[in-house]
């Protein structure tokens, strides 16, 4: 199969005919094998059973219903785990992003290479002030911190090779750092493309003001998951270790200090007339602690597949 549109859903039940239409005009227009994998986040209007109409008539279309809103994440990471195709794009419902972009992504991946090529909504049809805005700060500073060159990190239209998208694990907020993800699993070869965006047609917009909240906190966390927390040992192990070579160093010298005294017939109180030895005491201290929730986080990552137990309700196929 050449190519899944995956395409993540929540309350989009007006868009949904229009949306596969339209993607069905273009893959049979270029002839391409496809299907359009439909993840409804537990949509509390007539989705579903929106997507099970155009399910009957389009063999092409599956459908996959979660039992609740997991979020965005959650959905594409069920999208991506069913599907078959060689190139994987994603797509919001809402018919802001065209379809017909489809073929050159397409493009771009298979001929040019890239592994993943991120849609860049150059000219952009939101309002300014509470998105904007907002996203050309987010995207430099996202840029600034991660050094993948892109203009619109967050764009819903994107295009992976399989194997890209089978490798990484999108949960939480993630869906907004999916190229830092498929950079740190090697995949460093990211195209970008301007595509066309469009206003919003029906519904309205799912992500409010707590965004600004929860994006910069799941930065940090791709950040700091991406460097360490596959290994959280080797980062508070080498932590402790330094902290604990610091007291030991500290007691030596204490030792010495202290030798050194006792031969010049100095008797002082051994426990309370040196610093060292309160920086030896707290030093070992502390970094058994670093240590421990070392190895600690390496417990709870061991188990951390847990985050994505989203419950799927009813499948097409
Ligand atoms: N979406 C989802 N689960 C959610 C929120 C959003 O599957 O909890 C989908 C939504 O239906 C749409 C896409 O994610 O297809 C992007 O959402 P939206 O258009 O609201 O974001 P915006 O374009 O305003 O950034
Ligand atoms: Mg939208």
């Amino acid at each position: 199969m050449d190519i899944s549109v995956v395409v993540p859903l929540f309350n989009e039940e007006e868009s949904l005919p229009e949306l596969t239409q339209w993607i069905k005009k273009v893959m049979e227009k270029y002839n391409f094998s496809y299907e359009i994998i439909l993840i409804d986040d537990g949509s509390l209007d007539e989705s579903w059973s929106v997507v099970e109409k155009l399910q009957t008539k389009n063999q092409n279309i599956k459908g996959i219903k979660f039992r609740r809103n997991y979020g965005k994440s959650a959905a594409l990471y069920c999208g991506f785990d069913a599907a078959q195709g060689n190139v994987v794009i994603t797509m919001d419902a809402d018919l802001q992003d065209s379809p017909d972009e489809i073929p050159e992504l397409y493009r771009m991946v298979t001929e040019e290479g890239f592994d993943l090529v991120s849609g860049w909504k150059k000219k952009r049809h939101d309002p300014v002030l509470s998105k904007n805005l907002p996203s050309k700060l987010y995207n430099w500073t996202v840029r600034r911190m991660t050094g993948i060159k892109l203009h619109d990190m967050n764009c819903g239209l994107k295009a992976y090779k399989r194997k890209v998208i089978k490798s990484i694990e999108v949960y939480g907020e993630m869906h907004r750092y999916i190229p830092v993800l498929a950079k740190w699993a090697g995949y460093k070869n990211i195209g970008e493309k301007v595509v066309v965006h469009s206003e919003r047609k029906y519904g309205a917009t799912k992500f409010g003001l707590e965004r600004f909240v929860r994006g910069p906190l799941d930065l940090l966390s791709v950040i700091f998951i991406s460097r360490f927390v596959k290994r959280p040992m080797h980062f508070f192990g080498i932590l402790g270790v330094l902290i604990v070579i610091l007291g030991i160093a500290s007691a030596i010298v204490l030792a010495v200090q202290k030798t050194q005294q006792l031969k010049a017939g100095i008797y002082g109180n051994l426990l309370t007339d040196s610093t060292y030895f309160y920086i030896a005491l707290t030093a070992i201290i502390i970094g058994a602690q670093f240590f421990l929730a070392g190895f600690l986080g390496e417990l709870i990552s061991r188990s951390a597949s847990d985050r994505n137990k989203y419950q799927i309700d009813k499948k097409t196929f």
